[in-house]
């Protein structure tokens, strides 16, 4: 379950949420949408218990995939070790096919599959948020989390690239609960949901 019971949140004096209560639905996509600086990534926060709340309560699963806004990658590891570094199981029972393979599958998907080896300063500001949004899936796949967190994954990426990250989003997250913060309401195509802060 992914809830925000009466809570009230404020930097300082600076209030950012108050008394508000909010239920994702389970297995579908939400896109949050509101304008820079209303808290969005602020949410994320509560909900990666970052922050804490001043009031009411934040229930949410153990176990998360993310997309920070900037990329976050490790810088001394590759790519490839971006993926695997966040990684507790090294195998899955029952599948053919080893996490290196799937780790390579997606960075197959987001058009990175020359990079494995490569280190993020090496790469253009829109291929670390491609590396960090397969990192998100890879980890939602392989550890099986309950939660996939998005925040701004499809910013600063042309038209034709924007389209298709959207669609391998739909596609990896199917079943799972999303929150997908975003600008562009074009990306409402894929949601269920729109929350508007
Ligand atoms: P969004 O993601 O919607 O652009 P944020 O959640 O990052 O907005 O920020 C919401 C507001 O809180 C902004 O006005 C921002 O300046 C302020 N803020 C964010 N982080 C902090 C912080 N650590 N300390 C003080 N103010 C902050
Ligand atoms: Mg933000």
């Amino acid at each position: 379950m992914m809830k925000f019971d009466h809570v009230s949140f404020s930097y300082g004096d600076k209030a950012i949420f108050t008394d508000f209560s909010y239920e994702f639905p389970e297995g579908k996509i939400t896109a949050v949408m509101a304008p820079s600086g209303s808290g969005k990534t602020t949410l994320l926060n509560l909900i990666l218990r970052s922050i804490k709340p001043q009031r009411g309560t934040i229930t949410a699963p153990e176990k998360i995939a993310v997309s920070f806004q900037e990329p976050r990658l490790l810088p001394w590891f590759s790519v490839e070790e971006n993926l695997s570094v966040v990684l507790t199981k090294k195998k899955r029972p029952g599948v053919h096919a080893t996490i290196k393979e799937i780790i390579a599958d997606y960075l197959q998907s987001v058009h990175l599959e020359g990079e494995l080896k490569t280190r993020p300063d090496a790469l253009s500001g829109g291929m670390q948020k491609r590396v960090s949004l397969a990192r998100a899936l890879c980890y939602l796949q392989i550890e099986n989390a309950d939660l996939l967190l998005l925040d701004e994954p499809f910013s600063g990426l042309d038209a034709d690239l924007h389209r298709e990250m959207r669609g391998l989003v739909q596609l990896a997250a199917e079943g799972k609960t999303v929150i997908l913060i975003t600008h562009d309401e074009n990306d409402l195509c894929i949601a269920d949901r729109c929350l508007r802060l």
